[in-house]
């Protein structure tokens, strides 16, 4: 790796981490007790686990799913929108219908007492503000950036939202190659979580198939994703690798049998 490429972020790396963390224990109980290592601490401490490098910042596979994260933002909002902005008369049921309801504190911290009575003090609008917010913010740096004429997004509400999300996909390698690309690539992985959690999209699957790096059964697939992603070791693959994958590791199972 060279030295301008941290390694990404992204949960692609959470085995490096994972790794790396276990090597820094073993190193320290090695030092603190001046003696050479055992040669478990040694496998430990030279993991050989290499990271994805960034590039620049997050790797090809990382920067493919937070454009995507990026590209469902607009109907997640319209979705959002249309749960906690139901018909006149209609509030209280959709309130009791628990459509309201799967916004659970620890993910959406309401503002002051978070009543979720009125729409518009709603947590649900709240993270919509939000997103609009960081999208406009966003949308200004990269137009600063490219030298592009900044635009004029005063009205909040689905509109903008939309257009500046056509434009940040658009010219999605300028906002993850920003000096904040690491922060703005986490915060659309959080907000569209929080989006589906208040729109009720949040439909995961969990895969029968175990994981085909670390044999755990925690692959899943998010409704409407490009990709799917094991939740305990990190790893990610598209549709098209994964449904490979399995064809060779089939494969391979066939020629062992
Ligand atoms: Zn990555
Ligand atoms: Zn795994």
């Amino acid at each position: 790796m060279s030295e301008q490429t941290s390694p990404c972020p992204g949960r692609c790396n959470r085995a490096w981490r994972a790794a790396e963390a276990r090597a820094r224990r073993a190193a320290a109980a090695v030092i603190a007790d001046g003696r050479e290592p055992t040669d478990d601490e040694r496998s430990l401490i030279l993991h050989g686990v290499e990271p994805a490098p960034g590039s620049p910042v997050w790797c090809a596979a990382c920067s493919t799913r937070i454009q995507e994260s990026l590209g469902r933002l607009p109907d997640l909002v319209a979705g959002v929108w249309a749960v906690a902005t139901p018909p006149p008369g209609r509030l209280s049921t959709q309130v009791g219908a628990g459509r309201l309801a799967p916004l659970p504190a620890s993910e959406v911290k309401p503002r002051g007492r978070g009543r979720r009575v009125s729409p518009a003090g709603s947590p649900a609008i709240v993270v919509v503000d939000e997103v609009a917010a960081a999208l406009r913010g966003w949308e200004r740096l990269v137009r600063e950036d490219l030298g592009h004429t900044q635009a004029d997004r005063h009205r909040p509400g689905q509109d903008t939202v939309t257009a500046s999300v056509a434009y940040l996909v658009e010219w999605v390698a300028a906002l993850l190659s920003l000096p904040e690309a690491q922060e703005v690539g986490e915060t659309i992985t959080t907000l569209e979580r929080r989006l589906e959690i208040a729109s009720g999209m949040d439909e995961v699957q969990r895969l029968q198939t175990p994981c085909l790096r670390c044999d755990r059964r925690a692959v899943e697939h998010r409704d409407g994703a490009a990709h799917v992603a094991c939740g305990q070791c990190g790893a990610v693959w598209t549709l098209d690798q994964w449904d490979y994958a399995l064809g060779v590791a089939a494969r391979a199972g066939r020629r062992r049998a």
